[in-house]
């Protein structure tokens, strides 16, 4: 999924995006909370990881601002350890979790999941869509009982296909929620991860259930039986 990470401390910044590229997601990282706000109005994100002492505009500023804004992303806040005054002022100001640093990579990544479970997204760690299944915390995909190995990006394509079934998707709407902005400029790289998805998915299986929707994009659906 698409996730925001605004950070100033390099190491953590680095740290933290390393940690969700491999785990599938695209990250884009802003250094202050002005590009973090820039950043924030200028793409859809699934999650935002909010540092709250940041140069320019501090984290809750920034939080209150998106807030004000309609911007409705879950955003998990990452606080001082003794800094309680500042969790009930973030939860306060539109937070929906935080963390305290320093944090293990594993429980960043633990209540990530937990913020994209959250309505009104499906419950429950596991999608389904038709005979296809993706366990998410174990980031396993079984069709018709069949394990099928997927790399991270196809993982987080095939995720955001799952949140979204029988829904036509864009080019546009899939490559925002999958690759961050380094990569989506790259005008067929939807249409070659959904080539490789599709020989993973669909081939050898009598139904398929990735659509091309000439002219618009994509659609992940199931026969009715
Ligand atoms: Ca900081």
């Amino acid at each position: 999924m698409r996730i925001l990470v605004v950070e100033d401390e390099p190491g953590v910044a680095h740290f933290v995006r390393q940690g969700l590229t491999e785990a599938g997601h695209a990250v884009d990282v802003a250094r202050d909370g002005r590009e973090g706000l820039e950043f924030a109005l200028a793409a859809e994100y699934d999650v935002i990881v909010l540092d709250i002492m940041l140069p320019r505009l501090n984290g809750l500023d920034l939080l209150r601002e998106i807030r004000r804004r309609g911007g409705e992303a879950p955003v998990l806040l990452l606080t001082a350890r003794d800094a309680i005054d500042d969790r009930v002022k973030g939860l306060d100001a539109g937070a929906d979790d935080y963390l305290v640093k320093p944090f293990a990579f594993p429980e960043l990544l633990a209540r990530i999941r937990a913020l994209l479970r959250r309505p009104p997204l499906q419950a429950g760690s596991v999608l389904r869509v038709g005979d296809l299944e993706m366990d998410l915390a174990a980031r396993k995909v079984i069709r018709g009982g069949k394990s099928i190995e997927l790399t991270p990006r196809e993982f987080s394509l095939l995720e955001f296909l799952m949140r979204h079934p029988n829904q036509v998707l864009t080019r546009t709407q899939i490559a925002e929620h999958v690759w961050n902005f380094d990569f989506y400029n790259e005008s067929n790289v939807v249409d070659v991860y959904i080539g490789y998805l599709r020989r993973k998915i669909d081939r050898g299986f009598s139904s398929p259930l990735i659509h091309t929707v000439r002219g618009v994009g994509y659609l992940l659906k199931a026969e009715v039986e």
